[in-house]
């Protein structure tokens, strides 16, 4: 009897799932549901690109394949529980649908700050919906204010500099992208968006705002006044959707190395969701939001239901070791880092330097755990190769 593949979330990894199951032979139904009304698109330009160069839609959007039209696209559907006893999933709509293998792939959204009641001054990105608004919104001359030392914090606040807007951003910690990075790239980057005119202020410990979000007050009691405020913070996994009676949803969906959730015999995470363990490095499960962990994860998951379905021989499959890779683009500068810096305990210049900064190695104990460097693309996937050994 035919399959069903239910998959919940219409994005990357949900995409790659689909492509990868029906490219090795899955003679299955597959349904997609998305809370999103358009087919994938590419999030990274969203904070870059897009903002500043008028991208529109269509040059995000992902090419699909002929063949993915058979698979049943719900869009703008969201699932709203699961019973995974029974096999089953609540959509948005009222139906219930059966499955015999359930993939979640339904991603995080941005953690939001206290002050949700401020949400016409305040911005977000994550979706196509928030980078058009915020595109909207950003104005030369304006006074945008950037909450959150991370990568989308530094991205907004280049392409807000690009847009013409006079740019405060609040960061947390002593320095950009800490622990993201460590110091010295951390330090590079700072320094260019201080050359670039943005107001960096670090050890800003998440500040007051009043009613409608025009006047921030920070901790030293400094008011600062806001057109445009964009929270970029960190984010919250979509899981409130699943089983938790079954499932372990500590922070995204505990996942086997396979992806297959702990629990559950039939259920799947990928992408931003899954929480996995990779032996590279250890046996710590941990959720990584890179584009290519979604792209890699959506392949491993898509080969263990290939198996177990029948649809390929259940031949013993090699350990899921990838190699988590990132970058962001600030300025002239495109970072890199390949592997998982975060969890070194010692850090060390390697080579050279580009644009005045060495690509540094990151190592806990005897192992190279991640690369990082700025511009330094060749080198850096060289020295990727020793990551994890
Ligand atoms: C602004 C931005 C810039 C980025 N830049 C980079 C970069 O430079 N480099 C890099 O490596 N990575 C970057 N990333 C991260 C990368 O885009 C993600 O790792 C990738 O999109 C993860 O794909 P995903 O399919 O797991 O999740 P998502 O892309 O988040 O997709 C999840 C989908 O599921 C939907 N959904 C949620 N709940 C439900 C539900 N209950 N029912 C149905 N649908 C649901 C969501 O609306 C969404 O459409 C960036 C992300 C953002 C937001």
């Amino acid at each position: 009897m035919s399959k069903r593949v239910v998959v919940v979330g219409g994005s990357l990894s949900g995409l790659r799932l689909v492509e990868n199951l029906q490219l090795k032979g899955f003679e299955g139904q597959i349904v997609v549901c998305s809370d999103e009304v358009v087919m994938p698109y590419n999030r990274p330009p969203l904070s870059k690109d897009f903002l500043t160069a008028g991208t529109e839609l269509a040059n995000i959007q992902f090419k699909t394949r002929p063949t993915l039209s058979s698979a049943d696209w719900r869009l703008g559907v969201s699932a709203v529980s699961t019973d995974v006893a029974r096999s089953t999933v609540t959509l948005s709509d009222g139906s219930e649908l059966d499955f015999d293998y359930l993939v979640a792939a339904s991603g995080v959204r941005p953690r939001p700050l206290a002050w949700e009641r401020n949400v016409g001054r305040v911005y977000r990105v994550r979706t196509l919906t928030d980078a058009e608004r915020l595109r909207e919104a950003i104005r030369p001359g304006f006074r945008v204010v950037v909450i959150g030392g991370g990568f989308i914090g530094g991205e907004v606040s280049a392409s807000a500099r690009a847009l013409g807007a006079e740019v405060t951003l609040l960061c947390p910690s002593a320095q950009l992208l800490q622990p993201a990075l460590g110091s010295v790239l951390a330090q590079k980057i700072m320094e260019r968006h201080e050359e670039a005119g943005v107001d960096v202020r670090v050890n800003e410990r998440l500040p007051e705002v009043n009613a409608d979000a025009a006047r921030i007050e920070l901790a030293s009691g400094e008011i600062i006044e806001a057109d445009v405020v964009v929270e970029a913070v960190g984010s919250l996994p979509n899981h409130e959707w699943l089983d938790s009676e079954l499932l372990d949803l500590t922070d995204g969906v505990l996942c086997g190395n396979s992806l297959r959730a702990a629990g559950s015999e039939n259920v799947y995470a990928i992408g931003d969701l899954a929480r996995f363990p990779n032996p590279m490095f250890d046996d710590v499960p941990r959720r990584i939001e890179h584009w290519n962990i979604a792209v890699e994860t959506a392949r491993r998951a898509a080969q263990s239901i290939l198996q177990v379905s029948g649809t390929q021989p259940s031949e013993t499959v090699a350990d899921f070791t990838p190699l988590p890779s990132f970058w962001s683009n600030q300025y002239e500068y495109r970072i890199q880092a390949y592997g998982l810096p975060r969890i070194a305990d010692r850090i060390e210049s390697l080579e050279g330097e580009m644009r005045g900064a060495p690509i540094m190695g990151y190592y806990r104990g005897d192992q190279l755990v991640a690369v990082a460097g700025l511009d330094n693309g060749p080198q850096l996937i060289e020295y990727s190769r020793e990551v994890g050994k």
